[in-house]
């Protein structure tokens, strides 16, 4: 799976209300999608941000759109053979019908909640895609996984692309912050080792995932990815001359 790469695509930013924050004060967060480049295909993770006049007002967007935003890497909607979204809230989901018929992976408990749940989602989002039921893991390319990583939504997913030499995950937004995710993966390390209780609760997933062995993490709201150390050497991966390539 050398020929995978995977891109940021840009899809602007927001302002997160003090009031919901918790610091205090607003707070920008980015919008993020990631194109993943397969030599069957490629692979476009989350479409960016709705639009609804209330919904504006309230988070104050600077939206790139479906097209301008893959543009900037020198993309088009009709190079994209299928879509994905992490989950279906209205900043994630927010270009899927522009995608027309271009099938889009979501976990199916995602869907259900979606189309049942007021207020869940903008409902014209998730009007008219051709979307694909995932129930679980799924192999969507040879070598990429879509995987449940429930916790923000209960139908939350991540995307895999499995490596010889480890992961690269796309995790939407499995994790808000780098700094949770950190804590996820040294709790998991812990329990591993055979640490003393007590010790953090961690999601059931988080094992899953981990045993992939990932090197590079992707996020939905940070702009820099996250690169695990290496459990087995605690020292990074750059230091031990593994290939860097990642697209
Ligand atoms: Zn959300």
């Amino acid at each position: 799976m050398a020929d995978v790469t995977v891109r940021r695509v840009d899809f602007g930013y927001f302002v997160r209300p003090a009031q919901e924050t918790g610091t205090g004060g607003p707070r920008v967060e980015p919008c993020l999608g990631y194109v993943i480049g397969h030599p069957q295909g490629m692979i476009l993770f989350d479409t960016g941000m709705g639009s609804r006049p209330e919904v504006d007002a309230h988070y104050r967007p600077r939206r790139v759109g479906v097209r301008e935003a893959l543009a900037a890497i020198g993309a088009q909607v009709s190079d994209i053979g299928l879509a994905a979204n992490c989950h279906l809230h209205f900043d994630h989901c927010g270009g899927n019908q522009l995608l027309g018929q271009i099938p889009v992976f979501v976990q199916g408990i995602e869907l259900d909640t979606a189309r049942q749940t007021p207020d869940y989602t903008l409902p014209e989002l998730i009007e008219g895609s051709r979307f694909e039921r995932a129930e679980g893991e799924v192999e969507v390319l040879p070598g990429v996984f879509l995987m449940p990583t429930p916790g923000h939504t209960d139908g939350h997913q991540s995307l895999v692309v499995r490596q010889r030499d480890g992961a690269v995950i796309v995790a939407g937004q499995s994790h808000d912050t780098a700094t949770q995710y950190a804590a996820d993966q040294l709790a998991w390390r812990a329990r591993r080792d055979g640490h003393d209780q007590p010790l953090p609760d961690i999601p059931t997933w988080v094992d899953a995932l981990q045993r992939l062995d990932p090197r590079v993490v992707y996020f939905a709201g940070l702009t820099a990815p996250v690169r695990p150390p290496d459990p087995a050497a605690g020292t990074p991966r750059r230091a031990r001359g593994r290939s860097t390539r990642r697209g």
